[in-house]
């Protein structure tokens, strides 16, 4: 027979990449299979070589010559400088129109660059931001592909196939936009994924505090909330983890993990872009300082136990066994949430104008539906809210969530006067509260900061009865 040639190679095949690949042979493709050190490759071809067809090879040159040609390498080694190193040994070994994909969670820059730099030679680098872990690599996950469109002709039909798809049937994956788009995307679902779980620990933490229900009690509580609007997969696995029991000591696990946060960085990165756009991401700001504040200096914390009073008066201690407040906490919760969503889709919007790409929201709230940690029904009635001609300015300002939030508004005061009260930490909640509340305030105290900034240091201002000048005042008083 004709020497078979594979449709698609994967190198890297550690657990990330040794899914993907076996999901490209479960959807009858032919697999070329690579990885630095020979044994991963046979430790998956031992274990899922009858999956389907796959080929063996061991240098980057045999890889190169199992493709069909225009190739498709997708590389899933370490991000980094990995990812340079291998692009650097595949170039020699490519022809025009070959294309490197990038399956890693990359720097969106770095992504920007080695398309820039690869295009020079003629070869289409593709970064794209895949998510839902392990599980999601191997059943279906959210595919977020950037790159030149035209490499999207030949790339795009064997993503669509092994992407998750939502409830319609359509694929979760579609082009985002050129160079690092995808990545950027995936960042900022990073970044949105950070939220949610800080809003569902902060409304945990209320639960007990406040309301005095213990581990397995809350889990019938998101249980249930994850009939509502809240339904999701973060919600849904919150009600398991809260219901485990710890073998050794029969407590409630959750008692016995230490509260301190770990973090791989994509929402850092989501931060720091936020800062370099000017977009206020306030939720996903809070959450990754959240997780730092657990984790960083744990001295500090033990030491503030000892010496920080909490300036609380005497019936706190009280425990409110009121329904109505648990059902506040779920109001508080999905209203926090909407902003979280609203300022990472807004910081989408900005990053689509400072790069140049055209990101449809649409689309993209309609690729987190399956396949990725933040699928949830929300996500269906974003997809939604942005489809038409009529896109809201803001999320907020979609007709169907400016009702909910009303909705909410109330009992999200409540939960976040009640967590100040009670010297329980609710940053996102109140954060998302102070972010509605300025948005919709007719003045903020931005007038006085630039008066100080004009008294110490000429900076001007504008007046409210001149669009075009710029002024500058001679203060009196002391200089
Ligand atoms: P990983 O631990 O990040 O990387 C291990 C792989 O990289 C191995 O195949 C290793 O080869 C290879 N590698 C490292 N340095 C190399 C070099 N200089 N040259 C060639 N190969 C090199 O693997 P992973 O956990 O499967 O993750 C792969 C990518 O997916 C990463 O970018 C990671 O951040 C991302 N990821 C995403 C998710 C998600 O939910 N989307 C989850 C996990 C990971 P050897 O076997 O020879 O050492």
């Amino acid at each position: 027979a004709a020497e078979q040639k594979a449709q698609i190679g994967v190198t890297g095949l550690a657990v990330m990449g040794a899914n993907l690949a076996r999901n490209f042979a479960r959807h009858g493709y032919t697999v070329a299979l690579h990885n630095r050190s020979v044994g991963k490759t046979d430790a998956l071809l031992d274990a899922h070589g009858d999956e389907g067809t796959f080929i063996r090879t061991e240098t980057l040159q045999e890889l190169v010559d199992a493709l069909e040609t225009p190739r498709r390498i997708l590389v899933m080694v370490k991000a980094g400088a990995p990812v340079d190193a291998v692009i650097e040994q595949l170039v020699p070994l490519l022809e025009k129109d070959d294309i490197i994909i990038d399956g890693g969670n990359s720097y969106f820059q770095d992504t920007r660059r080695r398309e820039r730099e690869l295009a020079e030679q003629g070869l289409d680098f593709v970064g794209i931001g895949v998510s839902g872990g392990e599980e999601g690599a191997l059943l279906g996950p959210s595919i977020m592909p950037g790159g030149p469109r035209k490499s999207y002709d030949s790339l795009g039909p064997l993503l669509e196939d092994i992407a998750a798809k939502a409830e319609d049937g359509t694929p979760c994956c579609a082009w985002i936009d050129t160079d690092g788009a995808g990545h950027f995307v995936k960042m900022v679902h990073n970044g949105i994924e950070y939220a949610d779980m800080q809003v569902i620990g902060e409304a945990h933490e209320l639960l007990r505090s406040v309301a005095g229900l213990e581990p397995a009690e809350q889990a019938d509580v998101f249980e249930q909330w994850n009939r509502t609007e809240l339904a999701s997969y973060l919600i849904e696995i919150t009600a398991h983890v809260l219901r485990q029991v710890d073998a050794r000591t029969d407590q409630p696990l959750i008692d016995v993990i230490v509260d301190a946060a770990g973090q791989k960085g994509t929402g850092r990165w989501t931060v720091q872009e936020a800062l370099e756009l000017g977009s206020p991401v306030t939720a996903i700001a809070e959450s990754v300082f959240a997780r730092a504040l657990s984790s960083a200096e744990p001295e500090m914390r033990l030491e503030a136990q000892r010496v920080l009073p909490a300036g609380i008066g005497g019936t706190t201690e009280d425990v409110v066994h009121d329904p109505e407040f648990v059902e506040d906490v779920r109001k508080a919760l999905y209203a926090s949430k909407l902003v979280s969503y609203a300022q990472g889709l807004d910081m989408l919007t900005m990053a689509g104008r400072e790069y140049g790409w055209d990101l449809d929201l649409a689309t993209i709230a309609g690729l987190w539906r399956e396949g990725c940690i933040i699928r949830a029904q929300l996500l269906e009635v974003i997809m939604e809210a942005y489809q038409g001609d009529k896109q809201p300015l803001n999320l907020l300002f979609a007709p169907e969530f400016v009702t909910a939030v009303e909705e909410a508004l109330p009992s999200w005061r409540r939960v976040v006067a009640r967590a100040v009260e009670r010297g329980i930490p609710a940053p996102v909640f109140a954060t998302t509260l102070n972010y509605y509340d300025s948005l919709r305030r007719p003045r903020l105290n931005a007038a006085l900061t630039q008066g100080l900034r004009d008294f110490f240091g000429a900076h001007t201002y504008r007046r409210v009865d001149d669009a075009e000048g710029i002024y500058h005042t001679l203060w009196s008083g002391d200089r």
